[in-house]
């Protein structure tokens, strides 16, 4: 009988150990779940590109007052280490980043980063890191395609130096001109691949506007990218100031919520990849040439 007892008590705690382990891995995959948010409708992120003195002083207070995320993508490429009329000093961009905006890599000379630029990727990231550090700025994980060239052989430098996402414009699907794209679709879009919603041209009106925003439904993110609001040095890339704030208080009026682009880790995973990078973009483009 006591050896009948002894097995009893065995079975008794092998069940508890196995209810104590099932437990346990439940809650792990509950944590897992919970690390990603579902996305909302109306997600919006905000960027801005090469360092334009404008997003000093005419986005930002502006985004202060609607409370909104953004992410300017720094460079130190054209003339900014001595035109300090059209681009930002790096004191400015301290203080965006002390404001609580995201401060994102744009390499220092506003390198095409094309498959035969790959052995430059380390010293342009570097060299934008390298500042952010002097200036007491977080090491950026964020990356903008500089040019609209992109490189799947870039993938592996980019995630070396920390890059979780890299936002690209809204070609090929589109042509650049016009400034189209399709929303971000996390898993079938490479996360080094973010596409732009729009990329806002001299030319847009409020309604090219809302085209490129009221993409963000169904679990799909609409990525914006402005260079300056104006843009006194780019004239093709330029967002007169009016313009700009009819766009923003677009945003604001239909509860559109805006983040930079580092807050898409609460949404999205960046270690989710697809196989292919390149399916969802040849899907589209048959899509845009029916
Ligand atoms: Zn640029």
């Amino acid at each position: 009988m006591p050896v009948k007892a002894t097995s009893g008590r065995a079975n008794v705690d092998q069940g508890l150990m196995c209810r104590v382990l099932c437990g346990l891995l439940f809650a792990i995959v509950q944590t897992q779940v919970a690390a990603v948010e579902p996305i909302p409708d109306k997600l919006v992120v905000l960027t801005f590109d090469d360092s334009a003195k404008s997003h000093f002083t005419i986005a930002r207070p502006m985004l202060l007052d609607y409370g909104f995320g953004a992410t300017f993508f720094i460079t130190e490429g054209f003339d900014f280490p001595t035109n300090k009329t059209d681009y930002m000093t790096w004191e400015e961009i301290a203080q965006l980043h002390r404001d609580g905006f995201e401060i994102g890599n744009h390499t220092r000379d506003h390198l095409g980063i094309s498959d035969a630029k790959v052995d430059k990727l380390g010293e342009q990231l570097g060299g934008i890191n390298q500042k952010c550090a002097a200036h007491g700025i977080t090491q950026p994980v964020t990356f903008a395609w500089p040019g609209n060239a992109t490189s799947l052989k870039a993938f592996g430098g980019l995630r070396e130096h920390g890059i979780l996402f890299a936002r690209r414009g809204g070609a090929p699907e589109y042509p650049y001109e016009q400034g189209r794209g399709f929303a971000f679709e996390p898993n079938k879009d490479h996360p080094l691949l973010v596409p732009s919603a729009g990329d806002a041209r001299p030319n847009w009106t409020l309604a090219d506007f809302i085209r490129a925003v009221q993409q963000a439904k169904d679990g799909r993110i609409a990525v914006l990218q402005f260079h300056g609001v104006p843009d006194t040095a780019h004239s093709w890339v330029n967002s007169p100031q009016q313009n700009f704030e009819s766009y923003m208080k677009y945003l604001s009026v239909n509860k559109y919520k805006v983040i930079a682009m580092r807050d898409l880790q609460k949404y999205v995973d960046p270690g989710i990849a697809p196989d292919d990078p390149n399916a969802i973009i040849k899907l589209r483009q048959q899509q845009v040439s029916k």
